[in-house]
Formats: structure tokens, C-alpha cells, sequence
């Protein structure tokens, strides 16, 4: 169902537009989002009025201070948090209405996940930690290892297959999770600080296998980072303070961090 950008895609553009790579069009639209945790006293407003268009064919990179909402804001654009106020549509599907089966279901056909901390299965090796999406969304077993094989060459991890987590790097664990987080082609690739965890050379590495296995016609990724040496992989900023997006710029232009007019 989701092998690539389906046709019936309501934001597809012709061919020529999206062959070039660049950041075309917009494929989640969020508006008015309000995420409350708690209640009375101690209710916190983690997302105060959230509009944000996520573009196909290129990283949005969410930077802001810790506690600014960021990892609330990807959670509900990913379905697996819900929101208190407004509304979410992502490949042409209303997604805060869905019911709880609704939302598991999107998940398994449209997103993809790669955590700071890797959350591999510490007890399953390389290839069975990537078989478990296609597992889950009913590949037989046959299918699922040679898909989870082939995705595992693609990031360089063909001598890795039938190692356990604990034999790998942190660079090599992340690699394995973001073979998991594509095996089953996800519209929507969602990475909170994904190289929070790794030295400086495995973190561009890591950046520059999402950028090349996650940047194609149709998807889109969405990129929460702290770490300032990773903003030359943004395509657009959205900067949050406080619950709210303060601004959004493309890369390079004025206000985009890491440019002299920024004040970030
Ligand atoms: P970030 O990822 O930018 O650090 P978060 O989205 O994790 O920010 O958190 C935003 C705000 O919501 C913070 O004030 C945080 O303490 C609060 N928060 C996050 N998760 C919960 C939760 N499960 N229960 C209560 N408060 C939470
Ligand atoms: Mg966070």
C-alpha cells in the first residue's frame, strides 16, 4: 500500500517537479495545534497554537530550547499523541479524528521513527529489529528478511545482519534504526535528535544517510535537533519557543539559525 509516493497522492505534482529534490509541496498541514499535559495547577501547554506545513523532498529541521514542545510537536504529527485543539492532515488523511485503530494503522503505512536512543530490541539482531514494521503490517516472514536484508546494504550494514545491538556503535545502532524506520517506505520520516547520542563524525554520517535514503520524491522528514553543526542539513527551520513556532525560514535566508541575521 505504501511502497513510494501513491498516485492517488492529492498533493502530487507532475513528474518534472519532483525530480529535481528540492522542497516542492506541502504533505502534512497542522493548524491551531494545542497539546495540554495535566490538568489545574500543574497543566502545562507543551504546543500553544501550532501552524506548520511539512514539504515533501527535504528535511524540516525543529530547533528551539529544550522543553520549547519540540518532541510534542513531532509525536502528533506521527499519530502517537493525541491533541487537545486543531487539526492535523497528512497525505491527504485527517489524522486527529482517527480513532486509536485508525491512528495504528496510518502509523504502519506512513510513518517511520529514529529515536535519539536507537530503541532497537536489544534481544533481536540487525535484521530482525528492521523485519519487525513488515512484520507487523502483515509480510510473510520470507519477504520481510529479504526486504530488511536489502535495507540494511543500503546503510552500509551488510556485514551486520545477524549481530545483536550490543555488538554495534552507537553510529552502526542508529544506522540499524533508521534501516527499521524505512523498510516499510514511509511517506513521513520523524528523527528526535537522532544524533544526540554520537560523536560528531557518526552524527554528520547518520545525517547524511537520512538525507540520502530518506530525501525522495514524495517523502518527507522531519529532522528535532539541538545540535547546531547539523543545520546545514535543513532545508526549512522551524524554530519553537515556548509551545509556539517563532519563525520558519529556508535555509540560508535571513532568520534562518545559523546565518548573521539570526539571534538564535
Ligand atoms: P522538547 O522536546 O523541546 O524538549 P517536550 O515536547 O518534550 O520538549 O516538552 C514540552 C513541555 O511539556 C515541557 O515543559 C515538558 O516538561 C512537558 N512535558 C513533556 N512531556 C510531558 C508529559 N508526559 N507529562 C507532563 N509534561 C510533559
Ligand atoms: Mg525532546
Amino acid at each position: 500500500m505504501s511502497q513510494g509516493p501513491a498516485t492517488s497522492d492529492p498533493f502530487a505534482k507532475p513528474d518534472a517537479a519532483r525530480a529535481t529534490g528540492t522542497v516542492a509541496y506541502p504533505v502534512v498541514n497542522a493548524r491551531g495545534l494545542v497539546k495540554v499535559y495535566g490538568s489545574g495547577d500543574q497543566a502545562v501547554r507543551a504546543l500553544d497554537g501550532v501552524s506548520l506545513d511539512i514539504l515533501s523532498g527535504g528535511i524540516t529541521m525543529v530547533v528551539g530550547p529544550s522543553g520549547c514542545g519540540k518532541t510534542t510537536l513531532i509525536s502528533v504529527l506521527a499519530a502517537t499523541l493525541d491533541i487537545d485543539e486543531g487539526t492535523i492532515e497528512a497525505f491527504g488523511q485527517r489524522i486527529d479524528t482517527m480513532d486509536a485503530e485508525g491512528k495504528t494503522a496510518f502509523r504502519r503505512s506512513n510513518i517511520g521513527f529514529v529515536f535519539q536512543q536507537y530503541n532497537l530490541l536489544p534481544g533481536l539482531t540487525s535484521e530482525e529489529n528492521v523485519e519487525i514494521p513488515l512484520l507487523l503490517s502483515g509480510s510473510t516472514r520470507r519477504i520481510a528478511r529479504a526486504r530488511a536484508r536489502d535495507m540494511l546494504v543500503r546503510v552500509g550494514l551488510g556485514d551486520k545482519l545477524r549481530v545483536r545491538p550490543a555488538a554495534l556503535s552507537g553510529g552502526q545502532q542508529q544506522r540499524v534504526a533508521i534501516a527499521r524506520a524505512l523498510v516499510h517506505h514511509p511517506r513521513l520520516l520523524v528523527c528526535d535528535e537522532p544524533t544526540a547520542a554520537l560523536d560528531g563524525d557518526s552524527g554528520r554520517m547518520i545525517m547524511n544517510l537520512i538525507r540520502d535514503v530518506a530525501v525522495e520524491p514524495g517523502r518527507a522528514v522531519v529532522v528535532v535537533t539541538h545540535d547546531i553543526r547539523l543545520y546545514g542539513y535543513a532545508d526549512v527551520f522551524a524554530v519553537m519557543s515556548d509551545g509556539r513556532i517563532a519563525r520558519l525560514a529556508r535555509r540560508g535566508e535571513p532568520g534562518a539559525p545559523g546565518t548573521s541575521e539570526s539571534h538564535s
